[in-house]
């Protein structure tokens, strides 16, 4: 908050497509996606209809006992675009009430197979998950998590598929191969007190956009079916075309045993997430009232129309825009926008994955040493965004896009234009 004494807040009166306005008539390319949630621009006007159509039929009913048209749509959408297996659904409220979920639900799952012994959970280094307890206990990046340590339930945590710190000319696949040793070091020794791995699909994004090749999920799979632990893949930020595809997982030909999503679910219009999971953990809960194996967990909101009616009509927008197909172009013009970057001397190394570009600045372009986090490059970037029109808000020293869809190859050529003299200016 003190930082505010110095760059005061900008309150933004308007959006209209990848364009925030300020009051002051300023304007801004919302590069970021407001948090990755923004997927079809701001006031988007097929979303605007769907939500004041169902706002003048039914704004919200208790989600127990009773149900409604939105919900019912958006869950039998939910099953047909994800990977095959997962045909039950789970809504919550945001990114990490929807972790919350799935760590309950697989330990439950295996209390209710005779299998109480399965206690822990095993994460990926540099993870995160999102803000509440267990999904905070199942992240691992410092800056959000040490504080509360004392408080979280224990997790482990096993060596990242990141391919940032690959050896000189090693392919991203290979490096991720080596790094699934330790994944399976891990597991065959545990398996037994193990409920489920929970991975970020493809990009560790709160942890600096850190990215990897989908061969680590095809064989973290196989090794989970094997040894009867669960997968739970958090696609809350890469799902719904981030990464190219529909989902990240559809990459590794994988299906989890939970697929958490959220932020882009709702085009970035409302808070709403759900967690998608097999017909066979559905039926370990399903039994007589008395038997107590029921899943308890609500929250008021839940299931949502309106925030149901916004992912129906935003889910309906992937299909009559051929998003995912519209996208290559995109994020090829992201790559070639960009590309120079790798010869900059302090930027270690531009890496993209779909819909998701990064810029790492080093102090040190050999060894990638980074810059002391106390430099705060980043927010140098970001204010050299914001006079020119940008929002970019950099983690770190990471320097990254990812823009709505709607951005044009322009708006992309002029973000990086602007990117590139931000990080001219914060490595000087
Ligand atoms: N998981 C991932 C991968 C995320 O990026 C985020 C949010 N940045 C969350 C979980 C938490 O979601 P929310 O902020 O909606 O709780």
């Amino acid at each position: 908050m003190k930082d505010h004494e110095h760059y005061p807040l900008i309150p933004i009166e308007r959006g209209e497509g990848v364009w925030l306005y300020d009051f002051d008539g300023n304007r801004y390319i919302d590069a970021i996606s407001s948090w990755w949630v923004n997927l079809f621009g701001h006031a988007n006007p097929t979303i605007n209809a769907a939500l004041s159509e169902q706002a003048g039929r039914l704004e919200h009913v208790i989600f127990a006992g009773f149900s409604h048209e939105p919900a019912i749509q958006l869950a039998e959408r939910l099953v047909a675009i994800t990977p095959e297996g997962l045909e039950r659904v789970f809504f919550g409220d945001s990114g990490s009430s929807a972790i919350e979920i799935a760590l309950k639900m697989s330990f439950h799952y295996w209390k209710n197979s005779g299998k109480s012994g399965k206690t822990e959970f095993v994460n990926l280094a540099n993870s995160y998950h999102g803000e509440t307890f267990g999904a905070l206990a199942v992240g691992d990046v410092p800056l959000f998590k040490q504080t509360y340590e004392p408080l979280l339930m224990k997790c482990r945590t096993v060596a990242s598929p990141d391919c940032f710190f690959r050896e000189e000319g090693e392919s991203w696949e290979s490096h991720s191969r080596q790094q699934f040793e330790h994944m399976r070091t891990e597991l065959e020794q545990h398996h037994e007190t193990i409920c489920a791995v929970v991975v970020e699909p493809l990009i560790q994004c709160a942890g600096n956009m850190r990215m990897y090749h989908p061969v680590y999920l095809t064989k973290l799979r196989e090794l989970c079916t094997q040894l009867e632990v669960h997968l739970i893949a958090d696609e809350i930020a890469v799902g719904f075309g981030r990464t190219g595809t529909m989902f990240g997982c559809e990459q590794a030909g994988v299906s989890p045993d939970f697929l958490c999503v959220a932020k882009g679910l709702t085009g970035g219009y409302l808070p709403l997430s759900a967690v998608l999971t097999s017909d066979q953990v559905y039926q370990a809960f399903y039994d007589d009232y008395s038997t107590l194996r029921a899943f308890l967990h609500s929250h008021s909101f839940t299931g949502n129309p309106l925030a149901c009616a916004v992912a129906n009509a935003t889910l309906e927008l992937f299909e009559s825009e051929n998003t995912i197909e519209n996208n290559r172009m995109l994020a090829q013009v992201m790559s070639e926008s960009f590309s120079h970057l790798n010869d900059h001397r302090q930027v270690a190394e531009v890496r993209q994955t779909g819909m998701m570009l990064a810029a790492e600045m080093v102090v040190d372009k050999k060894t990638r040493q980074p810059y002391p986090w106390q430099e705060r490059r980043g927010l140098k970037v970001y204010l050299h965004g914001l006079k020119n029109e940008c929002l970019l808000r950099p983690l770190g020293n990471v320097v990254y896009l990812v823009p709505p869809y709607v951005i044009t190859p322009d708006q992309i050529e002029h973000l990086a234009k602007i990117a590139t003299a931000g990080i001219e200016l914060a490595t000087k």
